[in-house]
Formats: C-alpha cells, structure tokens, sequence
C-alpha cells in the first residue's frame, strides 16, 4: 500500500514516512486527528509483529497508584469481562512477548506473536483494556491490585494483602 503524507487513514493522519536501512523497516509517523495520540508503524519483512500502547502516567505521589492500575486494566473490560483475561491470555495464546511496564513516567502494553489471528486477538484484548476497563464498574478491582487489610478470624492481627503491595 502507498501511504500519503497529510493523508488520514482511519482517524490517523500520515505526518512523516523515511525508509530506515539499519533496521530494514520503513517507518511512518501518524497522528490521530481527535486526540493527538501518535503511532509509530514500522513496515518491514520479518515475521514478529509487534503491537505496544503506551500512555504517559507520571505520579502526583509515592502510593504506587499507576502500577495500581497498570494492573487493574488487565482485570476485565467490557468486551473481555472475565476476572483475569491477562492470565487467560498468558496461558491460551500464542504470543512471544505479552506483558505490562509500569516505568517512572509512563506505562506501556506492548504484545508479540507471530501468527497473524493471535496478535490481532492480542491487540483486541490489549486495547478494549487499556479504553474500556471494569474498574469504572467494579471498585473491588482496585483494592485487590492496590491493598486492603486482611483479617481471616476475628483473633489474628490484621495485615494488609494486594498484588502490587505483594510484586513490591
Ligand atoms: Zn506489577
């Protein structure tokens, strides 16, 4: 396909193409018209495909809240409503990479596989996450990622449990 600079495609306009020989690849630049979103699409033979989406999260404290959500994304969404689909996609797909990265200023979703069908599955499971989340739905999510007390008989001490305050 021939691309067009300025031209849009599907909401996202073309800013800039250049052919990059260390890497093998063409590389195009596009924008999305509502929002400002940029994607990086780098055409090239090799059979991996690659797909990541990355916002900028940078923290306003030290709770830890946007590896809180890092992880609570991944617990359902709207298409995708089950309790794990991360899990179940860990388990059921055929990806290479699959993971989430929560860095000092921002956070990234990057998936992998080299069969065609699975990476778009990925992707579709990947994006309906990171848009569509049931943390909106179901406040429960956050306390399991982030943390709550926990308290199995009335004489125990109470802890505090959760998955990230467990990861760190
Ligand atoms: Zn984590």
């Amino acid at each position: 396909m021939d691309y067009k600079i300025g031209t849009n495609y599907n909401g996202f306009v073309l800013v800039r193409e250049e052919n990059i020989k260390e890497v093998n690849s063409i590389a195009r630049i596009f924008e999305h018209e509502k929002t400002g979103a940029r994607l990086l699409h780098m055409e090239n033979d090799d059979t991996n495909k690659v797909f990541s989406i990355g916002f900028k999260t940078p923290p306003e404290d030290s709770t830890g809240v946007m590896h809180i959500l890092e992880h609570s994304v991944l617990c359902g969404s709207r298409k995708f409503p089950t309790k794990e689909p991360f899990v179940e996609l860990v388990k059921g797909s055929l990806n290479t990479f699959l993971n989430a990265m929560t860095f000092s200023d921002k956070t990234i979703y990057p998936i992998a596989s080299q069969n065609e069908k699975d990476f778009f599955n990925l992707m579709d499971v990947y994006l309906d996450a990171v848009f569509y989340p049931n943390i909106y739905k179901t406040k429960e999510i956050l306390m399991q990622e982030g943390w709550h007390y926990d308290l199995e008989k009335k004489e125990d001490e109470l802890t505090y449990k959760g998955v990230v305050y467990n990861e760190m």
